[in-house]
This record gives C-alpha cells, sequence and structure tokens, in this order.
C-alpha cells in the first residue's frame, strides 16, 4: 500500500486476511494511523448502515469503521446512503478512534465498486452480515429521512394486506416487527408482494424511506427494484406478533360512540351510498352497519381508553350482533354487559398514540388480580 503515493487508501488481499483475524476495531484504527498527512488522503468507501442521522458504519476492501458527518459538512451529502460506494475527499482523521470524520472542509462523490474483493464478500464483514450485526433496528430506521435507503433489516411479517392497484402497479401493505418489537409499515410493489408470507422472518435489504405519512414517525419503508428478501429461521421471532401489548383492567364504561357504514371486506368506513369500495375497490351489496367506542378500562390507579370496533366486541359482547332498534340501545347493552367486567385486552398501537382493541377477553371474576382492581375501583 502506497498512501503517500497515490494519495489514496486502498488495502491489498495480504492485508485484507492480515485485518480480518484482527477485530474490526483494531483494523479500522489501524487506517487511520496510517495517515499520517490526512489532508493529502481519499478514502474509498462503502456504507454499510446508518447508525444514527449523522453516523454511519462503513467500510472498505477489508475493515470497518465508523464515519461521523459532522455539523457543517455539506458538499456530497446527498449520497451518503446505505449501499454506496463513495470517496471521501479530504477527511477529518484523528487517531484515536477508528472514525473518520466529515466536517466543512470535506466533499463525498460517488464511486465506483473496489476493483478487489467486494466488501459483502470479505471474510469479518461476511460474518457480520451473517450474524444480523449489520441490520438496523427498525428504531434506528425511525429517525431516517425520506429517501434514506435501509441496507439491511431482519423483520417478521406481522400483517400482510392485499394488493391494491395504483395505476399500472400494484402495492400491498405488510406491517413488519424487528426482534425488539419495535414495528413500520413496508409497501412492497408488484411481484414483491409475491416473495413474502405473513408469519415468516425476512432478511430485506435496500429497501428505502417513504415521505408517508407525513407527519408522523415512523415513516413507511417501501420496496425498490433492488430490494432483496431472504427467508431466515424465525424461532426467535415466536413471540412477536400483531399484538403490541396486552393490557388488564376492570371496564368502567363503554363511551364515545360512533357509528357507521362499513365495507363487508376490508371494514373500513364507506363514503354514503356507495357501491365500490374506495378503499378496497370491491364491489359493496350490503354494507355492514358498523360502530367504533371506547373502552374506558381501570388499571389499578389509572383509567384508559382503547378503540373498540363492533366487530371485536362481537367476540364476547354477544347482544353487539344483534344491532338493535335503535344506536342508544346499543350503547345501553354494551355497558351493562360489560360494566364491572374484568378484561384482558391485545392492544395494536398507532402511530398517533392512539390504541386499538386486537381481541377482547373476559377473564373470570375468581381471578386474583381481578379482585385487587375490583376492591380499588370500588372504594373510589
Ligand atoms: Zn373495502
Amino acid at each position: 500500500m502506497d498512501i503517500k503515493g497515490s494519495g489514496e487508501l486502498q488495502i491489498c488481499h495480504s492485508q485484507l486476511h492480515q485485518a480480518t483475524t484482527k477485530s474490526p476495531e483494531m483494523a479500522a484504527l489501524k487506517i487511520v494511523n496510517f495517515l499520517e498527512r490526512p489532508k493529502k488522503a481519499t478514502i474509498k468507501v462503502y456504507v454499510i448502515q446508518q447508525k444514527s442521522e449523522d453516523e454511519y458504519l462503513v467500510a472498505d476492501d477489508s475493515q470497518l469503521a465508523n464515519l461521523i458527518a459532522m455539523e457543517g459538512f455539506k458538499k456530497g451529502r446527498k449520497h451518503l446512503n446505505t449501499l454506496s460506494y463513495l470517496r471521501v475527499i479530504l477527511p477529518a482523521l484523528t487517531s484515536r478512534d477508528n472514525t473518520i470524520y466529515l466536517d466543512d472542509d470535506s466533499t463525498l462523490v460517488p464511486c465506483g465498486p473496489f476493483s478487489t474483493v467486494p466488501v459483502e464478500h470479505g471474510e469479518g464483514t461476511a460474518a457480520k452480515l451473517k450474524s444480523g450485526s449489520l441490520d438496523t433496528p427498525l428504531e434506528t430506521v425511525r429517525g431516517f429521512s425520506p429517501g434514506d435507503v435501509v441496507g439491511s433489516i431482519l423483520v417478521k411479517i406481522v400483517k400482510m394486506s392485499e394488493a391494491k392497484k395504483v395505476g399500472r402497479s400494484s402495492v400491498a401493505r405488510a406491517t413488519i416487527k424487528d426482534i425488539s418489537g419495535s414495528k413500520t409499515c413496508l409497501s412492497l410493489w408488484n411481484e414483491k408482494a409475491k416473495v413474502v408470507k405473513e408469519g415468516s422472518v425476512y432478511r430485506i435489504k435496500h429497501t428505502k424511506v417513504d415521505n408517508f405519512p407525513p407527519n408522523e414517525s415512523p415513516k413507511h419503508l417501501s420496496t425498490t427494484f433492488r430490494s432483496t428478501f431472504k427467508e431466515e429461521e424465525g424461532s426467535d421471532f415466536e413471540a412477536i406478533s400483531i399484538v403490541d401489548e396486552r393490557r388488564e383492567g376492570v371496564c368502567v364504561g363503554v363511551s364515545d360512540f360512533f357509528f357507521y357504514a362499513s365495507c363487508p371486506h376490508c371494514f373500513k368506513k364507506l363514503h354514503d351510498d356507495i357501491k365500490k369500495c374506495q378503499h378496497c375497490g370491491n364491489d359493496v351489496d350490503i354494507a355492514r352497519e358498523d360502530f367504533k367506542c371506547e373502552v374506558n378500562l381501570q388499571e389499578g390507579e389509572e383509567i384508559h381508553q382503547f378503540i373498540a370496533f363492533k366487530r371485536v366486541l362481537d367476540e364476547v359482547v354477544s347482544e353487539s350482533n344483534d344491532l338493535a332498534e335503535d344506536m342508544a340501545t346499543t350503547e345501553r347493552r354494551i355497558n351493562e354487559y360489560l360494566e364491572d367486567q374484568h378484561l384482558s385486552l391485545e392492544v395494536l398501537n398507532q402511530g398517533n398514540s392512539k390504541k386499538i382493541v386486537h381481541s377482547v377477553l373476559i377473564l373470570p371474576t375468581g381471578d386474583a388480580n381481578f379482585s385487587a382492581s375490583q376492591d380499588d375501583y370500588m372504594m373510589e
């Protein structure tokens, strides 16, 4: 390697082998120490993972390092995407850590792939990729901006919707969760929807952060034509499901009823007198008479509200099925039925902090927890 001669860092094969036998941190530190006159150097890197808004994990042919965009760094910032090859011109380097800093003197330009071993096939990096340590947690993706490319995620498809036509394309929406239970939505475009199935775990590479929903985080992810899917063994994900949390408490009332006509296929609210659902596009012969309401649940000292739809209450309140002569009677029947009942709720958390009841179970009154909460309630 001749840094001073070419002004560019290129690791040859023998050094690749040597480097990967050490920890990546040590090896990357070695890079930095080599650069005695950093202002004359450029470094070619491959961006593997975005670790936070300004920090990236990068590698050259042989080893890993951190890349940090400092305040003031602007030139070529738009090229800083995962899975891209970049040349860093005038990086700020220190020998203290394995980090390449970008400051207001630095410039980033796109470059071609490395002429030697592609980084993903390098021994050390491949092992890390295989062990999943380079998968980006969805919690980290939450901080990304629209257009950012997400290198690799390991997720379970906890819910999959039917594909919808959008112009000449089709898109199916999947709810995905990673091992920590963090979730987001993934739009699967065209044939990408056919390669995944609900309940399975996949390592998905090269998705892009959407600009939707506009004012919420996390933004949805979208497949691109470069996205790849690899089904992984999912035993670690056994406990991961669509349900975000389980709550228990005593029902102290059901309020805020809203009655509406819904689609018999997708259960979404229909515009008046509509013959074709505006959400799923299916024909509507007979609309459902539907409602949503809020279950007020006393959990210890506090009362919390959970949004419940008719179809969920139908599972436990037989009377709700037979919609009474008028709405007031429906409200009264449901309240009479659930009053003081000890409920176990499976809950879905929505981005806007609303909590939706996914399923409800009435617990037997002999339950020990029930007695405790019931006593609290009676003392009020
Ligand atoms: Zn519909």
